[in-house]
This record gives structure tokens, C-alpha cells and sequence, in this order.
């Protein structure tokens, strides 16, 4: 008796001390600030910027549990500093499992550091075991999000337009589905209105820009992606291999997005976009998301951003340009998203009008998603 009110009070200090002080650690020291940038935003600037719409393609921000209706001193995004921002539109991306050793080059799909992760945010056993379950619950938590504030969810069309901040959900990785046919519907219904097709590691789907074959897209890849497009889910190829991005580029009836990432031009790595892929992306119609973080532009400053962008607009147009930042994706940022007004006067300072900007900002995403979106 004695022994196992031990052993539970025991698990219970565990569960706080992974609850109140590893998750909060991890998260402040995996989604860090580097040394504070700042750089002066003229009164025209901030004025344009505030009524220009402003989109960003991919933020984890779900994962960490933080209370993201309140202003956090951790981590990147929350809706005060979105609202500093003048982000009137977030795609909150759902990330499902990450591989011990997690790498950019090979990576296999049969390990998994985020049990403990989801442990200590007190989230249901059946996310300790499950990325499916991993999904459906971060798709709850943003519905409570949106219950317990002003934020709107982006569902159809129609959600795009008027004022508020809106959030739209994206599954990071289609593993998630557990190769369930009726899991793309399952995943519908619970909000999600954009996939990527695969992380880290290759899957049932498609093979992954850091798996081990990095296959094309699947038999039933090829199902899903027609599937998705007659339901209205926006295809994301960020992390998708060389392979699948073709071949997916070769079937899409419809405007695809690469949420997240960096050029070759300015950047070389194992999934930054080469000259070729950003020419298909803007002969699709879609948008690529320029990120901010060390792997995506190299240089992590506004400068570095600012250098992607302008190549990808050299490359692929105006057009197919957007923001993808990648907040809160175990990655250190030069700014939070309440620096966003900095990145538009650099992109003005670098000589783009601000009819061009105001593309890159958002209106871009905009039109692909309201082209995918059902009405
Ligand atoms: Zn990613």
C-alpha cells in the first residue's frame, strides 16, 4: 500500500516536473529568438502593412501546448504577437512524429521522440502511440483556440474574407492517415485544409526529400492526391522528394503550395527549391513559401529572407511567392512574427513596389487557397 502510493505520487511529480518545467524549457530553448534584429519600419510602411492581408504558410505552434490566446515569453507565434504582426492569416501545421537523429539527408519512419513530447503536455495516451491520434488532437486544440477567442477557422471560401485573425490547419505528413482510405475524410471533417504529403521520412504516400528512397508519389499517393483536390484540402509538396513533387506537379488539376522552405539560388540543401521546381510550381498556378530559418535561407536575417524572396521572384514570379516561416519548428528565428512589419520594409528597401509586396505577403496564398478551398 505504502509501496504504490510511492510509485503514484512518484508519477505524478514526474508528470508535473515533464509538465511544468521540460516542456516549457524545450520549447523556449528549440524555438529561439537569435540575437534581437531590429530594423526601422517607416510610418508608411506600417500603415500599408497593417491594411495589406498578410498570410503565413506554416507555423507548428500547436505542438508546444502553449496557451496561444495569451502573450507567451517563449516561442514565436501566439494571437497578441500575431495581431503586432498584422497576420490576418495563420496555417497552423501539425507535425505527427520526428525520428530520433532526425536528419536532412536519410532519415527511416520506425522511431519516434514524440511520445515523451506529448506525455509531458499532458495530452491523451492515445497520442503517445499514435500520430493519427497526434493529428485529431492538436485539430481539437485548435478548435478550443478558436471557441476561446477571437479567432476564426478557415473551413470554405468564404472564410477568407472579412476582418479577425484566421487560422487555417495543416497536416504535416500524410504517415498521419495510417494508410486509411477513409482517414483523408476522417481528417476533413476534424478541419484539416492542407497536407503535406510527407515529412521526414518516406511513407505509404509518397517518398520524402530526406527519407531513404525518396520514391515518387504511391498507387494510392496518386488516389490521395485526387481525393484531396475533389474535396477542397490544398496539397503542401514542402519535404516532398524531388520525385513526388514532380509527379504530383504532373497531375494537380489544381494550385499546389510548398509551405515552407528556401531556393538553391540562395541556399543549397536537400529540399530548397531548384530553379527548375520553382518554374513548375508557377506553371501549377501555386505559391512557395519562402521560410527564415538557418537551413531554408542559409543566412537567418532579414537580409537572407529578403535575398530568397527576391530570387524566387526572379525565378518562378511575383506571382508564386509568399511567406512560410516555419515559427515555432525547432528552429531559432531572427524575429517572432510581431517582427513581420520589418520584413516588408526590407522587401520595399530591396527596390519590390509595394503592389508586389502585398502579393508576397498574402494575397498569393490567398488566391491558391480560395482556388482549393470548397465553396
Ligand atoms: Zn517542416
Amino acid at each position: 500500500m505504502v509501496l504504490s502510493a510511492g510509485l503514484v505520487g512518484l508519477i505524478l511529480v514526474t508528470l508535473c516536473v515533464l509538465h511544468f518545467g521540460a516542456l516549457p524549457y524545450f520549447d523556449r530553448d528549440m524555438n529561439a529568438l537569435l540575437a534581437p534584429v531590429s530594423y526601422p519600419v517607416s510610418e508608411r510602411t506600417r500603415a500599408f502593412h497593417e491594411r495589406t492581408f498578410v498570410a503565413d504558410m506554416h507555423a507548428d505552434s500547436l505542438l508546444w501546448r502553449r496557451k496561444l490566446q495569451q502573450r507567451n515569453r517563449r516561442g514565436h507565434v501566439d494571437l497578441p504577437r500575431l495581431r503586432d504582426g498584422g497576420v490576418d492569416l495563420q496555417v497552423f501545421s501539425v507535425v505527427t512524429s520526428v525520428p530520433y537523429a532526425m536528419n536532412l539527408e536519410s532519415n527511416r519512419g520506425d522511431s519516434d521522440k514524440l511520445p515523451i513530447l506529448f506525455l509531458a503536455a499532458w495530452r491523451s495516451p492515445a497520442t503517445w502511440f499514435s500520430p493519427r491520434a497526434r493529428a485529431l488532437a492538436q485539430a481539437r486544440e485548435l478548435a478550443e483556440l478558436a471557441r476561446l477567442s477571437s479567432l476564426s477557422i478557415v473551413l470554405r471560401q468564404g472564410d477568407l474574407a472579412g476582418g479577425g485573425i484566421k487560422g487555417l490547419l495543416s497536416l504535416e505528413g500524410m504517415h498521419a492517415l495510417d494508410a486509411g482510405p477513409d482517414a483523408l475524410d476522417e481528417f476533413y471533417a476534424a478541419g484539416f485544409r492542407m497536407m503535406g504529403l510527407a515529412h521526414f521520412f518516406d511513407n505509404e504516400v509518397a517518398g520524402s526529400a530526406h527519407g531513404v528512397d525518396r520514391y515518387g508519389l504511391t498507387a494510392f499517393g496518386r488516389s490521395l492526391v485526387s481525393r484531396m483536390e475533389a474535396l477542397g484540402v490544398t496539397i503542401d509538396l514542402a519535404h516532398a522528394s524531388p520525385a513526388a513533387f514532380a509527379d504530383t506537379l504532373e497531375i494537380a488539376r489544381k494550385p499546389v503550395v510548398v509551405s515552407h522552405g528556401g531556393v538553391h539560388g540562395t541556399c543549397p540543401g536537400p529540399r530548397n527549391l531548384s530553379d527548375a521546381q520553382l518554374r513548375g510550381i508557377a506553371a501549377n498556378g501555386g505559391v512557395v513559401g519562402i521560410g527564415y530559418w538557418k537551413a531554408a535561407v542559409c543566412d537567418a536575417s532579414l537580409q537572407g529572407i529578403t535575398a530568397a524572396i527576391r530570387y524566387a521572384v526572379r525565378v518562378a514570379g511575383v506571382d508564386h511567392v509568399g511567406l512560410g516561416s516555419d515559427f515555432d519548428g525547432t528552429v531559432a528565428m531572427p524575429f517572432d512574427t510581431s517582427g513581420l512589419p520589418m520584413l516588408t520594409q526590407s522587401l520595399l528597401d530591396a527596390g519590390l513596389s509595394e503592389d508586389d509586396v502585398a502579393k508576397i505577403l498574402g494575397t498569393n496564398l490567398r488566391r491558391v487557397l480560395a482556388a482549393n478551398l470548397p465553396r
